[in-house]
């Protein structure tokens, strides 16, 4: 790195308001995951994410962002990230869509995203979804206090690494604040130790992406959508997480994350008293 990046560290208040967001994010998303089904078309998908994010008075933070024209990406089987809804994408039976959803409330960003199966898929693409969204949490509970930043990149990449699956290594997790994307960038692999230590008030979105086949990609002549060279089919999980001394605070998780985390044995550091976040 050519230089040191300034990484912005929140106060509680902060990481509260940045739960808030958080939570807009998780609900959308909740929305999307019940809405996919054969026949829906992805602008139709946006529609329902527009209006649950404004609803709850936040705003899309996707739409504009550097020209990209709509409130989510909607990432549709050998597509990877940053695809954009489309009223002629119909989703069909067996079909994989990665959806991937950002909300600005009170000046804070959220930043999530999901797989999801349109109807029945194979069990082969069940494990690849499963695998990446085992990946990220492996990720969220390396997300300690006082460990370093590749803590969490190499067991992102320890999840994933005993499967066959490529991991695309253009693009990896970021810092999130007052903007959607800021320093320090995650990578999804790498041997741990190394990077900035994490400080209470550190806030990442950490989101590996896997394809069945070869990690190389290209984007299409959109200038968005980031497909697979090799056609293979990938999967797109992502959580913000805040670093605080009782544990990783999954901030888009409506449960904050203590139900995964726990499986992992990791103590979540959502406070007691916002345990009870309306959902
Ligand atoms: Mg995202
Ligand atoms: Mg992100």
């Amino acid at each position: 790195m050519a230089r040191r990046e300034l990484v912005q560290i929140k106060t509680a208040a902060e990481i509260t308001k940045m739960r808030a967001a958080g939570l807009v994010v998780g609900r959308t998303l909740e929305k999307l995951r019940a809405a996919v089904e054969p026949g829906i078309t992805t602008a139709d998908l946006d529609d329902i994410a527009e209006r649950s994010i404004r609803g709850e008075g936040a705003v899309p933070s996707f739409k504009g962002y550097q020209g990209f024209p709509l409130t989510i990406c909607t990432s549709v089987n050998s597509e990877v990230v940053h695809g954009i809804p489309r009223r002629k994408k119909v989703l069909h039976e067996g079909d994989v869509i990665s959806i991937d959803c950002g909300a600005i409330l009170d000046g804070w960003h959220g930043d999530s995203a999901i797989t999801v199966a349109v109807g029945e898929i194979t069990p082969e693409l069940t494990e690849l979804i499963r695998v990446c969204e085992d990946s990220l949490w492996a990720g969220l509970a390396a997300a300690q206090l006082n460990g370093k930043l590749t803590d969490i990149s190499a067991a992102v990449e320890g999840a994933i690494r005993p499967h066959a699956y490529g991991i695309v290594d253009h693009y990896g997790g970021h810092g999130i604040g007052t903007e959607m994307h800021q320093p320090p960038h995650v990578l999804n692999y790498g041997r741990p130790g190394r990077g900035m230590r994490l400080v209470e008030g550190v806030a990442l979105a950490i989101e590996p992406m896997i394809t069945v086949g070869s990690p190389d990609t290209f984007v299409l002549d959109d200038d968005w959508t980031v497909v697979t060279t090799d056609g293979s089919w990938a999967a797109h999980t992502e959580h913000s997480v805040a670093i605080t001394p009782a544990g990783p605070w999954v901030l888009t998780a409506l449960d904050g994350g203590v139900e995964r985390l726990s499986a992992l044995g990791v103590a979540c550091g959502q406070p007691a008293e916002s345990a009870q976040s309306p959902v």
